[in-house]
């Protein structure tokens, strides 16, 4: 195998499998992501890899044959930039690297780059990134969707195999659904936090953006397992499997009562009901479930999320890393680095988190929230009783134009309607392409309980195989050849 375009059109395990027949080098492989990585039009990377970390011999083969990985701005990696999107980690070079991607690294899977977020992952669109936003390769003129925004355009737009994101509220599933591929949100507990840099520690979690459902349970195998320097993780309960299932015979699938397509777009809400009928047709049955806290999800998410940020970043003081703005007395130096250093939207969230937690007010906001979140899970229990997935639309929209939401908070907010509910719950969610609206990507969610990620994995793998969806739009479009060729040229 020999030319770029080639290359780039294997999913991971075709490439990983192709490496391991003896069929194409890895040294080819890095190479032919890293230039395409290098030349990206997106702003979906804030800093490219040379070449293999630490020359190719560092790490042995190990089961992922060298497919590189591109890897979110906030996870720690030794000696290179890790900024988190933010200006007040410009050029922070932390001396270890997370845990996961370490164990990735280890099972063959070499750093790439560091892809664009949202400052300190709080956003819906990428445009909080301190570094300017990144743009979706569907359509440059539209968000990539956030707050991992950079991985999923990079994988979109074929510059990145595949890539690590992390979830708190949304952060994967939404800007995969954005983006036209597949974003799982795993289990809390089941992966690493160590070395991730953090915004809401009891909702946090990394995983996988990728092209498919396969890929996405490859490189998921590699990632989970206890970590004694995380003391919420855990073993895995069972082997990762790569998805086989082809039908969905019994499978239950469970609509939210009060989803009627309210603030849904109709074309959203016609690829969710194609996705439903094509489920039918694979033995699926469908039927409503009640999950009557949901709707206070959000109302929850963005009292504990900004309380438990506005804890996280008290650290960016100017003494320990990053900027810092030199002043005559402490307190000033504090205020200043401060003030410099972080964004408009991650202020907001220290302000609002702050003021949460403050003494008085401290059960009225914080303590709510937090029965408010039990009682959503509790409300996912009691639904799994009844069905094996609940069933969503993963956005309301397809992606917006780029600074449509950038002056309405709570309008930005709402996009994540359909995501905060499961890190609220601790469970494992994924997103799916399901079909185009407006010639736009359209994301599927399935929801299950906790550590059932391999059941999770294998009914999006049979939707999958079923809708068929074709993502190579999203990287001719960024693809060389096409260059020259407007944001609509090739769009349906
Ligand atoms: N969009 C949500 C927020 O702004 C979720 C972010 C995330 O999952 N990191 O907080």
């Amino acid at each position: 195998m020999s030319s770029a375009e080639e290359i780039i059109a294997l999913t991971a395990a075709q490439a990983a499998g192709a490496v391991e027949r003896g069929e194409l080098d890895r040294r080819e492989l890095f190479e032919a992501y890293r230039e395409r990585a290098a030349a990206d039009e997106l702003n979906a990377y804030l800093w490219v890899a040379d070449g293999p970390p630490e020359g190719d011999g560092a790490h042995p083969p190990g089961p992922l044959q060298g497919v590189p990985l591109a890897v979110k701005d906030l996870f720690c990696t030794e000696g290179v930039p890790s900024q988190a999107g933010s200006r007040i980690l410009e050029g922070y070079r932390p001396p270890y690297t997370a845990t996961v991607v370490r164990r990735l690294a280890e099972a063959g899977a070499p750093l790439l780059g560091k892809t664009n977020q949202d400052e300190f992952a709080m956003g819906s669109s990428n445009e909080n990134s301190a570094y300017g936003p990144a743009l979706n390769p569907w359509d440059r003129t539209r968000v990539p969707g956030g707050s991992s925004g950079g991985s999923a355009a990079a994988v979109a737009a074929g510059s990145a195999p595949w890539a690590l994101g992390t979830d708190t509220g949304g952060s994967i599933r939404q800007p995969a659904a954005l983006c036209g591929i597949v974003g799982l949100k795993p289990t809390y507990g089941a992966v690493s936090r160590y070395g991730m840099i953090a915004f809401a520690s009891s909702l946090d979690q990394a995983g996988p953006l990728t092209r498919d459902v396969t890929d996405s349970a490859l490189i998921f195998r590699h990632m989970v397992g206890h970590d004694d320097r995380d003391a919420t993780s855990v073993a895995f309960p069972e082997e990762v499997r790569l998805p086989t299932a082809q039908r969905l015979d019994g499978i239950r699938l469970g609509v939210p009562d009060d989803l009627t397509g309210e603030g849904v777009e109709p074309g959203v809400m016609e690829c969710f009901e194609a996705t439903l009928a094509v489920a039918r047709d694979l033995g699926a049955t469908v039927a409503r479930v009640a999950l009557p806290h949901a709707d206070y999800g959000l109302s929850a998410y963005y009292v504990l999320a900004p309380a438990e940020a506005s804890s996280n970043l008290a650290r960016y003081d100017g003494v320990r890393y990053g900027l810092r703005r030199e002043a005559g007395d402490l307190l000033t130096m504090y205020t200043k680095t401060r003030h410099d250093g972080f964004g408009a939207e991650v202020k907001r969230r220290v302000l609002i988190g702050t003021y949460a937690l403050s003494s008085g007010y401290y059960d009225a906001y914080y303590g709510r929230a937090q029965r408010v979140r039990t009682k959503i899970a509790e409300d996912f229990r009691a639904a799994f009783e009844r069905v094996d997935f609940v069933v969503t639309p993963t956005s309301p929209g397809v992606a917006f134009g780029l600074g449509a939401k950038t002056d309405d908070p709570l309008a930005m907010y709402l996009n994540d309607y359909f995501t905060v509910p499961m890190p609220l719950a601790g469970i494992p969610a994924i997103s799916i392409p399901c079909g185009l609206s407006e010639g736009l990507p359209v994301g599927f969610q399935l929801t299950s309980p906790a550590f059932s990620e391999n059941r999770l994995l294998d009914a999006a793998y049979a939707l999958e195989q079923a809708i068929g969806f074709d993502n190579r739009i999203g990287r001719q479009q960024a693809g060389p050849s096409s260059r020259t060729a407007g944001p609509d040229a090739t769009r349906r």
